[in-house]
This record gives C-alpha cells, sequence and structure tokens, in this order.
C-alpha cells in the first residue's frame, strides 16, 4: 500500500465538499480541504443565501405600502439605504462562513486556502507549487456563470458582483429568464429599478409549469418589468454611465447595468483531470456514476460541477452519500425523485414532482386540479395579485405525482408538500386531511 498525504483531499469547500469533509473526518479519515476563494461555497458566499436575503429586503417595498391598508402610518416615500442592507448581508454572509470553517475544523479536517489542481489520480499541486498526494480525492468545485460571447459583454456583471453593488441601478438590463434572472428581477425592481429582462427564446423558467410561468409573467408585467424575448445581444457599448445594448428583433435599451444569468459552467477548466483520466461530459461537468465516481478510480466529484441537478441541497446530499459509502462503510446513493425546487421571484414559484405537460408523456392518463386565488392578504392590501396552486395527478392510482404553487410563501408550502408527494401520497389522502385555516395552504387539501 502506498503512503498518501491524506485519506481524502477534497478540491472546493462549497455545500457538497465541506459535506463530505465533515463526515469522512468523523468517520475517521485524514482529510483536506482546498478552497480559493472562501469557505462555504456558491451557496453561502455568492448565491442562495445573500440572494434570500435581498429578497427579504426587497419585499419590504411591497410590505411598507401594504402597511397602509393595514392601520400602520407610513409615508408615502420610505427612505431605503442600499449599503446598509448590502453590507448586513456581508456580515451574516462572514458569519456562516465562519461557521463553515469551524465545521470543518471541529471534524479535525485541514483547510489550505489555495487553490489546487489535480497532477495525477493521487496526486495534487497546490498555487504555491507544492505537491500533496491522496487515497481518494473529491472535486466539489461548483460552477461559475456563462457570460454570451458578444462585442461589449466585458460590461456587463453577473450575480456573483450584484452583491457588491456601490447604488442600486437606476435601469437594469438582464439576460436570461431562468432563475437568477427572474430572482434578481424581482430584486433589483421593489428597489426601485426599471428592469428589463431578456431571452434567447420565448420563455421563462423553462421546466416550470407552464400556467404557473405565465401568472409570473403576467404579474411580473402588471408590476412593470419589461420583457423581451427571441432576443440575443448585437453588442453592449458603454457610453458614459450608461450601456447601449443592440440586441436582435428588438430596439436598442440604454440602461445603467447589464447583468448576465444565462446558466452556470461547471468550474473544470484548467483543474487538470485529463492528468488523472477524469472524463468530462460535453458541457464540461465531470462524468460520475451512480456511486459519485468518476472515470479515474480513485477520483470522486459532488455538486454543481457534475450538472447533475444545481441545488445546493443536492450537493449536501451527494457529499454525504460519497462520504458514508467511501469512508464509512454504509453505500449511499442519492434519491433524484421528487426534489422539490423554488424561484424566489416576486412572487415566488415552489413545486414538486412532474409538470401537467411531463405527466401526461409519462403516465398518459392525469388528473389535474387547480385554485386561482387572491390571497386574504392581498385582499385587504388592495393588491391585484392572484396565487395559482395546482395539483397534478396519476389518473390510474390518484396517486398526486406533482404540485406546483406561485403565491406568498409558495416555497415554504412546498417542502411540507413535498413529503406527501414523496411519501406517494393520493389525491384522497390529501382531502382525508382537515383544512388548517385560514392559510394558503389549505387550498392543498380543498383542491376541486
Ligand atoms: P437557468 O438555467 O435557470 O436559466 C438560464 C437562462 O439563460 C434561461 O432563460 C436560458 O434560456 C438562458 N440561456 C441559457 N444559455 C444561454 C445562452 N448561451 N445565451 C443566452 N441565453 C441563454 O440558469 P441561471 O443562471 O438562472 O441559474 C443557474 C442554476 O443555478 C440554475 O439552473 C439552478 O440550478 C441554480 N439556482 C437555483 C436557485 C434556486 O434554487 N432558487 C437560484 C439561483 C440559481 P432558455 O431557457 O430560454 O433556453
Amino acid at each position: 500500500m502506498p503512503d498518501f498525504d491524506y485519506d481524502l483531499f477534497v478540491i472546493g469547500a462549497g455545500s457538497g465538499g465541506t459535506r463530505a469533509a465533515r463526515v469522512a473526518a468523523a468517520h475517521g479519515a485524514k482529510v483536506a480541504v482546498a478552497e480559493e476563494h472562501r469557505v462555504g461555497g456558491t451557496c453561502v458566499i455568492r448565491g442562495c443565501v445573500p440572494k434570500k436575503l435581498l429578497v427579504y429586503g426587497a419585499h419590504f417595498a411591497e410590505d411598507l405600502k401594504d402597511a397602509k391598508r393595514f392601520g400602520w402610518d407610513v409615508p408615502d416615500q420610505c427612505d431605503f439605504s442600499w449599503p446598509t442592507l448590502r453590507d448586513n448581508v456581508f456580515e451574516e454572509v462572514d458569519r456562516i462562513n465562519r461557521a463553515y470553517t469551524d465545521t470543518i475544523q471541529n471534524a479535525g479536517g485541514e483547510i489550505i486556502l489555495q487553490r489546487a489542481t489535480v497532477s495525477g489520480p493521487n496526486e495534487l499541486t497546490l498555487a504555491d507549487g507544492t505537491t500533496k498526494t491522496a487515497k481518494t480525492i473529491l472535486i466539489a468545485v461548483g460552477a461559475h456563470p456563462a457570460i454570451p460571447e458578444c462585442p461589449g459583454h466585458e460590461h456587463g456583471i453577473t450575480s456573483n458582483e450584484a452583491f457588491h453593488l456601490d447604488a442600486v441601478p437606476k435601469r437594469v438590463l438582464i439576460a436570461g429568464a431562468g432563475y437568477i434572472a427572474n430572482e434578481f428581477a424581482g430584486i433589483f425592481h421593489q428597489l426601485g429599478a426599471h428592469v428589463i429582462l431578456m431571452n434567447r427564446t420565448k420563455e421563462i423558467l423553462r421546466g416550470y409549469e407552464l400556467a404557473l410561468r405565465d401568472r409570473l409573467l403576467q404579474i411580473s408585467m402588471m408590476k412593470g418589468l419589461e420583457f423581451r424575448f427571441d432576443a440575443s445581444f448585437q453588442a453592449i457599448e458603454k457610453s458614459g454611465d450608461c450601456f447601449t445594448v443592440t440586441m436582435s428583433g428588438h430596439e436598442p435599451a440604454v440602461v445603467d447595468l447589464v447583468m448576465f444569468a444565462t446558466g452556470r459552467i461547471p468550474n473544470t477548466k484548467g483543474l487538470g483531470l485529463d492528468s488523472a483520466g477524469v472524463e468530462l461530459d460535453d458541457k464540461g461537468a465531470v462524468k460520475v456514476d451512480a456511486d459519485n465516481r468518476s472515470t479515474c478510480e480513485s477520483i470522486y466529484a459532488v455538486g454543481d460541477v457534475t450538472n447533475r441537478i444545481q441545488l445546493t441541497p443536492i450537493a449536501i446530499r451527494e457529499g454525504q452519500a460519497f462520504a458514508d459509502t467511501v469512508f464509512g462503510g454504509k453505500p449511499t446513493r442519492v434519491d433524484y425523485d421528487c426534489v422539490p425546487s423554488a424561484v424566489f421571484s416576486h412572487p415566488p414559484i415552489a413545486q414538486v414532482g412532474m409538470t401537467e405537460a411531463a405527466a401526461r408523456q409519462k403516465l398518459g392518463s392525469v388528473k389535474v386540479y387547480s385554485s386561482d386565488f387572491r390571497p386574504m392578504k392581498n385582499v385587504l392590501a388592495n393588491r391585484d395579485e392572484r396565487a395559482l396552486y395546482k395539483m397534478v395527478c396519476d389518473g390510474e392510482t390518484d396517486r398526486v405525482v406533482g404540485i406546483h404553487l406561485i403565491g406568498p410563501d409558495a416555497p415554504e408550502i412546498i417542502q411540507a408538500a413535498a413529503v406527501a408527494v414523496k411519501a406517494g401520497l393520493t389525491k384522497a389522502q390529501f382531502d382525508q386531511t382537515v383544512a388548517l385555516h385560514p392559510t394558503m395552504a389549505e387550498e392543498l387539501v380543498l383542491l376541486k
């Protein structure tokens, strides 16, 4: 048996890498984790966590308007300080960064704050030139935002930089119409910007239930967001402090900020994976089997770098399964069925299971139930914004195979509903559950 410096060397201290490192160390492995940026990765440092805090901050714009109808004496024009929100969010990010660092170190893992690349099946090279060896290597390096090729693309930012802005721009053009585009469109709009969302196709949030996507589009347009579909960049030109964006099929747009939210690319470039025979797919993602093992026997990969489902809880589960399987003697595989997901747009969308179209294709016979209602709070607030809940059931067995919600707190509601869908409950079993009144979630047991 050759002697290695470590049992496990993890590259990347994000959600997947941190979980794998902690659990492997708890199983008795000698572990090191290399991180070139900050411990915590995309979710903690420049993703889910700071984004959700901005969503909360932005929501006050509507809440303060609505407060008057609930009897509160709120001035028509409330002051908002972006630097205060931004810096408080950074403080919270710093706190979680420290907690993640402690998690690894308290479990006995060593953190190496340097870029590490693979230089062989069991060898790594650090940025300072030193080499390390490990019996097992875990690639958990995540992904980075894609930037469309077009003249002037260097003038645009991505969600990475959006958290660091000096001020909220007056006019923003966001390219893309997926998760990040819709979430930041809501944030910027609520904070007072005019937002233009441009996408290469006619669709927003591809993969989500059509009726909900239409509802979000309709509500967003009602609020004043501008959509430009079937549009691709021709050029981005800077003149003074603003940018002129020319695009196919539309008039040029003059804005103060251009932000790209057009998907994320696995961070495999320059990682030396070819030196160990690790194969990548056509998108640059590490190809892995159901046990997260790459085409090199000693190298595994988890999280966004594998481009399976790019969600934090999935990366965490993959990291846990990897560590339990390889170091804990407990072979475990991640179950990718019925993964709930949400878009923290204004209002948010959340879903679990199959869309109506997917269920029709897979099952043939389906039954669909829906409720289109104005939440009680919106009624009193004179806010003409309706929620839409949709349940998709197997026409033969009555089993609920998909739930799709748009409306306040939809992500909070779907997490509980996902347990029932995952457990394979039927529509009749939902109906046997007594409604909790008055809530929005009660619609789920009252669907006709
Ligand atoms: P998405 O995949 O959600 O959306 C990408 C958008 O960009 C789509 O509208 C797509 O258009 C468009 N697009 C894709 N490629 C190009 C291109 N080459 N040129 C122009 N437009 C393009 O990606 P995001 O960047 O919004 O988010 C990345 C991932 O991060 C998500 O897939 C998700 O997994 C994760 N994420 C999850 C969040 C959450 O759980 N709430 C929040 C943020 C991110 P079209 O679909 O029309 O082809």
